[in-house]
């Protein structure tokens, strides 16, 4: 008996091998817009081998709690996949974030209930950074999906003195942290350390407008899967270690390409309040916005050489995906050359417009990132803007006082005409006006995006 439970628990590890070579695979597969469906299914997979692989842990000799968890988690996680729309799933994602987070802070603050004072000094400092870690992702996640919901207040929440407050409550969290891992038995030190957490993720995140929102969840995906890691640590538990580590860099690499798409850098975005800038002009802007009817757009585009469709935020709030693809397919019919030009923080996600074009099976070959259409822009005959405002706005290359100067931008004001569709004068989610707007190139459609896709379609055909 004691022989069978010294000896290696094979069930375990394999599968654990086996859902770190499918999370590997997965994410590899992530990387590009043709292979991320299968990418996702191997995650999947991979998730489900290293839960039921934990199933067959020797530990477990009830597994009524677990069932009961499975359940209520299933229902949940199929509640969200079935109920939340694509547009809301940046807050859905901070959710999930909040989950893991606080499960690894449970995981935690449970192991140093029980076993604090037989651990080694190793496993006590993954601890505290497992739940210093879980604490401030679980409250900077919700105080994230608050913002991009529009339940809390998006601009940021900013005070005189803040950033030395934020200092002091994370100065004393670490204090805290670094008493209690030499003094087991100070267990007021280590709820410190808890509720500072907590505190610290909300303070962390309040000053952030909803427009780094992002940026900002990106960075929080990463502390929630350092913390798994560090929960690895303490578990003796090697897929959260492997899962942890991926999770972690995956999302810091992902924080690092965002702002390097926005042209911003991370402590700016930590540290500058972005969405302050909603209420400051843009210069360029004024005068007026020049309207054009359904018939001449459709016109314009039949009889147009190369047209270049600009996807944004709208398409997607609009699910105009399949309606860009069937005026495309009209239009090729035709002989027109039809191109994407994807930015890439078009939409609300990286890849938010590759998702969605992809479901619309637009073919993959057809999508042309910004660094490739911006020189194609000056021999394009019309470009159609579908919903996207921000990653067109030429105050960004134009206007050094602009905030989002020096932000990449897809140049459609170099084209010989520009067509935008979008529902009214609203503006995009900088909060920024639009000197792209004004310009006598660009024509303006109104209405819903998928709406007057289908018209365009329609009225194509029939000249
Ligand atoms: P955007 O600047 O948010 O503009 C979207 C435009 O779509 C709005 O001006 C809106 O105008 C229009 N619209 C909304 N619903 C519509 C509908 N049903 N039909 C037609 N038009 C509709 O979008 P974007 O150009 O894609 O820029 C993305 C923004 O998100 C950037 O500021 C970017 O920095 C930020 N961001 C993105 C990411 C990412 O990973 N993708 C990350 C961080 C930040 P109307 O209200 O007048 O219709």
């Amino acid at each position: 008996m004691e022989a069978a439970l010294q000896s290696p628990n094979y069930i375990l590890e394999f599968t654990y091998i086996v859902a770190s070579i499918l999370f590997i695979w997965g994410l590899k597969s992530l990387s590009h817009p043709d292979t991320a469906r299968k990418g996702m299914f191997l995650a999947e997979a991979g998730m489900a081998a290293a839960v039921i692989g934990t199933l067959f842990h020797r530990d477990i000799h009830f597994f009524g709690w677990i069932i009961a968890g499975l359940i209520l988690g299933s229902m949940v996680g199929a509640a969200f996949a079935v109920w939340v729309p694509m547009t809301a799933m940046p807050q859905r994602t901070a959710l999930s974030h909040a989950f893991g987070a606080i499960a690894a802070a449970l995981v935690g603050i449970a192991e140093f209930v029980m076993h604090s004072g037989t651990m080694s000094t190793f496993t006590r400092s993954a601890l505290g950074l497992e739940v210093m870690l879980g604490t401030l992702t679980t409250t900077g996640s919700l105080i994230a999906c608050g913002k991009l919901q529009g339940v809390i207040r998006g601009t940021p929440m900013q005070f005189k003195g803040q950033q030395f407050v934020n200092m002091l409550i994370f100065l004393s969290m670490v204090g805290c942290f670094a008493y209690s891992l030499h003094n087991p038995a100070a267990t007021p030190f280590f709820y410190g350390m808890v509720t500072l957490g907590f505190v610290f993720g909300v303070m962390l995140v309040i000053p952030i407008g909803s427009a780094d929102m992002p940026v900002v969840m990106s960075l929080l995906n990463s502390y929630a899967g350092l913390s798994s890691a560090a929960t690895g640590f303490v578990l003796g538990n090697n897929i959260l270690i492997i899962a942890g580590t991926l999770d972690g860099f995956s999302g810091f690499i992902l924080s690092i390409l965002m702002c390097k798409a926005m042209n911003r850098s991370i402590t700016n975005v930590l540290f500058g309040g972005f969405g302050a800038v909603h209420a400051k002009a843009a210069a360029g802007a004024g005068g007026e916005m020049h309207e054009i009817s359904l018939e001449d757009a459709a016109v314009r585009l039949a009889y147009a050489s190369k047209v270049v469709f600009v996807p944004g935020y709208g398409l997607a709030t609009a699910q105009a995906q399949h309606a860009v693809r069937e005026l495309a397919d009209i239009l090729e019919e035709r002989g027109v050359t039809v191109k994407y030009g994807i930015h890439p923080v078009a939409g609300r996600m990286p890849g938010h417009m590759n998702v969605l074009l992809a479901e619309a099976n637009v073919p993959y070959g057809d999508l042309y990132e910004m660094e490739q259409i911006n020189p194609e822009f000056p021999t394009t005959d019309v470009a159609l803007v579908v919903g996207a405002n921000d990653v067109v706005n030429p105050d960004a290359r134009d206007n050094s006082d602009s905030p989002i100067a020096g932000m990449p931008i897809l140049e459609v004001d170099r084209a010989k005409s520009v067509i935008v569709l979008k529902r009214g004068q609203g503006r995009g989610f900088s909060g920024l006006e639009n000197p792209l707007f004004f310009k006598s190139v660009t024509s303006m459609l109104y209405g819903d995006a998928k709406a007057s896709l289908s018209r365009l379609a329609q009225e194509v055909k029939n000249v």
